[in-house]
C-alpha cells in the first residue's frame, strides 16, 4: 500500500505520527501538480487533512489524539509530494455575543489543489508573533517576510477553478502552505542577520 492509501483508509484519522519533520527530504521537494480531473484518492486526502485541522482545534479531540493546534497543513508534510493544502482559520471575535451571532466560525476553511500565487502586493507583511509549523519541533523567532496581499488560483474539491484574494492572517497562512508545496520552510523567509528588522512599509500583523 502506498503512503497515501494508508492515510485515506476510512478508519484512519491523521495525527502527529503521520507528519514528517524538518530534515526529511520530502519537505524540500517541489511537489507534483495533482492530476485533473481530481482522483478520489486526492479528494479524500484533502478532506482528511481538513479533518485533522478541525480535530487539532477541538480541545477534547486534540487532547485525546495528542495533536498540536494547526491552521494549515500541506500534503508534503504527510510525505505525499503533491500540491494539496488545507487551511482552517477560525474567525476572531471581540465578544462571546459576537461569536454566537456569527453564522460563519472560520475566516478561511478550504482545501486547495495546485494552488499558486498569480499576483501579489508590493507591500510585505509578517506576523508579529512569528510563525510555527507542525513539521518543526522548535521555536524559530523572527519576522517571516511574506506578501501583504495575494491572489491565488487553485482548483477546489469539485475540480472547479477558483481565484481568491487574501490579506491579513489568512494570506500568511495560505502562503505558508503553498511554500510547503514548493519545498520552502517558513524560516527560509526570516532575515538571518536581522530577524526582527522591519523594511520600509512592511505591515506587522498583530
Ligand atoms: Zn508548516
Amino acid at each position: 500500500m502506498t503512503r497515501q492509501e494508508n492515510l485515506i483508509k476510512a478508519s484512519h484519522l491523521i495525527d502527529m505520527a503521520d507528519i514528517i519533520r524538518e530534515g526529511n527530504p520530502t519537505l524540500r521537494e517541489v511537489a507534483a501538480d495533482v492530476a485533473l480531473p481530481l482522483h478520489d484518492d486526492d479528494i479524500i486526502l484533502g478532506e482528511k487533512m481538513l479533518a485533522f485541522l478541525r480535530h487539532s482545534q477541538d480541545p477534547v479531540m486534540a487532547e485525546k489524539m495528542g495533536l498540536r493546534g494547526g491552521v494549515g497543513l500541506a500534503a508534503p508534510q504527510l510525505d505525499v509530494s503533491k500540491k494539496i493544502i488545507a487551511c482552517l482559520v477560525p474567525k476572531e471575535f471581540e465578544t462571546e455575543d459576537e461569536a454566537e451571532k456569527a453564522n460563519e466560525a472560520y475566516s478561511l476553511a478550504t482545501i486547495m489543489y495546485n494552488a499558486k500565487i498569480v499576483s501579489h502586493s508590493v507591500q510585505d507583511a509578517a506576523l508579529a508573533d512569528g510563525e510555527g509549523c507542525l513539521s518543526v519541533d522548535r521555536e524559530v523567532q523572527g519576522y517571516v517576510v511574506r506578501h501583504a496581499r495575494v491572489t491565488v488560483d487553485y482548483f477546489d474539491k469539485n475540480g472547479d477553478k477558483q481565484r481568491l484574494k487574501l490579506k491579513g492572517y489568512d494570506a500568511m497562512v495560505v502562503q505558508h502552505e503553498i511554500d510547503h508545496t514548493n519545498g520552502v520552510m517558513f524560516y527560509d523567509r526570516i532575515d538571518e542577520k536581522n530577524p526582527f528588522g522591519v523594511r520600509d512599509g512592511m505591515l506587522i500583523i498583530e
